[in-house]
This record gives C-alpha cells, structure tokens and sequence, in this order.
C-alpha cells in the first residue's frame, strides 16, 4: 500500500508562478483523473514531480510513503517507485527499445533482471498491446507514430510496476483502436491494485475507456473542483469555461 501526496505545491517557471498550492492524494489502486484547460499547469505538475531541472519548486512537498520525492535526484524518485510517462518522449538515437527497457528495470530494481526473464516479460507485455515483435530493436523513440509512443509508455509500466504512475495526455494524438488497446493496457495494469495512477488528460474521451475513482479540475494552477467519475460528464458537457471565468 503506497500513498502520493502532494502538499500545498507551488511551481515557477522561468520567474513566473505556475503551480499556485496544489493538493491531492494518490492512494494505491485509486485512479485519479486531472482534468483542465489548455496551459492551466497539468504538465507543469507532472514535470515537477518527475524532477525537471526548468521548474523550481518555490514551497510545498510531495511525499511518497512520507519520504520527499523533492529531496531525490529523478533516478532515485524512479527507484522510490515513480513513473512519469511524458507528453513528448525524447529520442535516444542508437539505444533500442529492449535495451533502453532493461536499462529501466535495472535501475528502478537495483539489478539487472535476468536475460530469459526479461526476454519473456517484454514479450508478455509487447503481446499484450499488440506491438510487434521488431519493435524492440528499434532505435527509442525515433520515428515512432504517436500510437507507438503511447504503447512504448504502458509497456514501461506493465514492466516497471511503480507504485505511482503519474500519465501526461496519454490519450493525445491516438485514434480509436490504439486508445481501445493503451487504455486496456492500462486498465489490466491498474487492476493488480498495487499501482496509484494520476491520469492528467484535457479530453474526457479516455475516461470512457478508464474509469476514474475521482476527478479533479485544474486551472490557474490549483485544483479548483472535486468529484467522482459524474464530474468529468459534467466537463465533457459543459466544457471549462466556468471554470477558466473564476480563476482569471
Ligand atoms: P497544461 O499542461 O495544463 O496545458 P502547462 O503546465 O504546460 O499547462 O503550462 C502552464 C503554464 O506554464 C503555461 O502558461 C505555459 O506557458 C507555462 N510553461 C510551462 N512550461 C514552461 C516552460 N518550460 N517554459 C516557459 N513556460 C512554461
Ligand atoms: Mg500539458
Ligand atoms: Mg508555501
């Protein structure tokens, strides 16, 4: 049982006060779902707590299991049991997938795990979300269509199993059949009830597919409404304009 909580955050970027004193808890096997507008600080919150070096944290704590992901480098946060997948993964020219998935293990566990282990995981995994085989050996994240960004991300998860999962606009760029299979993906990983997942999305359409226990609205950098899944009918109806009037 692992619980992420994030305490009055406050984020800057460059100078300017993005994050304005979030909180939320993250409880193993709950879904949350961060709903918001268009530059209302979601992505800006998955980066802080992944640890990136162009968000200075400016008061707050995020706590895992009580220890202060803040205080971490972003390998020991990986190790510590946190999964940051990214709106815009980097590509790694001459790392191949399977190697750069290992390397991820390796790290997160602290060994190397074993070569025919491994091989039938990622097998497991890759078969899971109808990836084809060849795709291990491709190069990370070079030209990969947006459908395979997406599965390459719940393929680290089935294989990392965190004890959070924080997923940045895992719904974006992909069309039906590819949202149908990440969201199973991520339905089959979450239902082990051993994972938290903050689901950060502008669209309610995957929440269709992924069922959250609760929703939280964003805007201006703080959560300014909370709800159960009813919520996000309420935004796929009505859309954020209420929300973005009272935060201006
Ligand atoms: P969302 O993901 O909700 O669309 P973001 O967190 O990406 O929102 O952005 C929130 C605000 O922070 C926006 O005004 C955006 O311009 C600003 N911002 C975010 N990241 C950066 C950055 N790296 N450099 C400058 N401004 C940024
Ligand atoms: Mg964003
Ligand atoms: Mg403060």
């Amino acid at each position: 049982m692992s619980t992420l909580e994030i305490r009055d955050l406050q984020v800057a970027v460059e100078d300017k006060e993005i994050l304005r004193g979030v909180n939320l808890t993250v409880k193993s096997g709950e879904t949350h779902a961060i709903m918001g507008p268009n530059g209302s600080g979601k992505s800006t919150l998955a980066y802080a707590i992944a640890g990136h070096p162009k968000y200075t944290i400016t008061g707050g704590q995020v706590l895992l299991d009580g220890a202060d992901l803040l205080d971490l480098s972003v390998d020991e946060r990986a190790r510590a049991g946190l999964f940051l997948a990214m709106q815009y993964p980097v590509e790694v020219p001459g790392v191949s997938v399977s190697n750069f998935l290992r390397s991820a293990v390796t790290a997160v566990r602290g060994e190397a795990p074993k070569l025919r282990e491994f091989a039938k995981d990622l097998k497991n995994g890759m078969d899971a979300l109808s990836i084809d085989a060849a795709f291990a050996q491709r190069n990370l994240n070079e030209g990969f269509s947006g459908g395979e960004k997406k599965r390459h991300e719940i393929l680290q998860l089935e294989l990392l199993k965190p004890k959070i999962a924080v997923l940045d606009e895992t719904d974006s760029g992909l069309d039906v059949d590819a949202l149908r299979v990440v969201s199973e993906g991520i339905n089959r990983f979450r239902a082990s009830g051993e994972t938290g997942v903050l689901l950060i999305t502008h669209y309610t359409r995957i929440l269709r597919y992924v069922k959250p226990d609760f929703v939280h609205v964003f805007a201006g950098g703080r959560v300014v409404e909370q709800g159960g899944p009813e919520l996000a009918e309420k935004l796929e109806a009505e859309g954020y304009e209420q929300y973005t009037k009272a935060s201006a």
